[in-house]
């Protein structure tokens, strides 16, 4: 099943693959990741690659990925521009470090500070007004998929969060597909499985953004490895990955970057 009829590419979408490294590296050690990554990155011109570090490490990175087509990209943002809001960090700020993407409502920010979809919605709609490009993470609980809701759960999920967008500011979203149980368990979601939800999805993106929904990415996540890449992105309405673990080695991330290319 392909909701959106033609494949990722026919229909316009540049493949999408970020590296969101959460909490999981220090400073110095993120910006010597970033540096091996430019370093070995081939060129890709086809494609949009991207890492995520953590915030203390956004200007560092952006340094050591200047001159390189890798993009820089944050893990969260607030829904405000400015103002009295201790610790929180606003699109303009991350605009001033380079970033061009950020990762809105992750599953483990949901889980662990109690985001909401109408916050992730505030947030993404935040990232819209800096010029950012949202990457609106949705995805269902084990639960959820052994009673055979997973559908229509992420389907509302997405739908609450995207409700009060406008119109014309949803070509640049990127969805994030995410099941809970598959994200730093090394259990993935099979290709078909992605699949199928990314095909609800875009229908559900059909009833809130009408023809606009065939140009919107959808981007799996969930133990993306060297060794499913190549499956996952043969899907056609994935159009791209966003990956924890294994993007914390320049060498497998370089090498999931680089999927269908025949140097790999
Ligand atoms: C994530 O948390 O965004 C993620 C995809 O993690 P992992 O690849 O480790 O499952």
């Amino acid at each position: 099943m392909s909701g959106g009829g033609k494949s990722g590419a026919a229909a316009g979408r540049r493949p999408f693959v970020v590296g969101n490294w959460k909490m999981q590296l220090p400073v110095s050690a993120a910006a010597e990741i970033a540096r091996a990554i430019a370093r070995t990155l081939p060129p890709l011109p086809d494609r949009d690659v991207a890492v995520a570090p953590s915030f203390p490490a956004l200007l560092p990175v952006a340094e050591a990925l200047r001159g390189s087509p890798v993009q820089l990209a944050a893990q969260d943002l607030f829904w405000k521009d400015d103002g009295p809001f201790t610790g929180e960090v606003s699109g303009p700020m991350l605009v001033e470090t380079g970033a061009r993407a950020v990762i809105v409502g992750h599953s483990e920010r949901r889980q662990h500070l109690g985001e909401t979809d109408a916050m992730v919605g505030l947030k993404t709609w935040a990232a819209l007004r800096a010029g950012l490009v949202p990457i609106v993470c949705v995805g269902e609980q084990q639960d959820d998929r052994d009673g055979q809701r997973h559908e229509s759960i992420v389907r509302d999920m997405l739908l609450h969060t995207l409700e009060s967008l406008p119109r014309e500011a949803a070509e640049t979203l990127v969805i994030g597909y995410e099941p809970v149980w598959a994200i730093g368990t090394g259990c993935s979601a099979t290709a078909a499985d992605a699949s199928e939800m990314h095909a609800c999805l875009r229908e559900a993106l059909k009833t809130l953004f009408g023809a606009t929904a065939s140009r919107i990415r959808i981007v799996y996540g969930g133990s993306v490895t060297e060794q499913n890449i190549d499956e996952l992105m043969a899907q056609p309405d994935v159009d791209g990955v966003l990956v924890g673990g294994a993007s914390l080695r320049a060498d497998s991330f370089v090498r999931i970057a680089a999927f269908g290319a025949p140097s790999r």
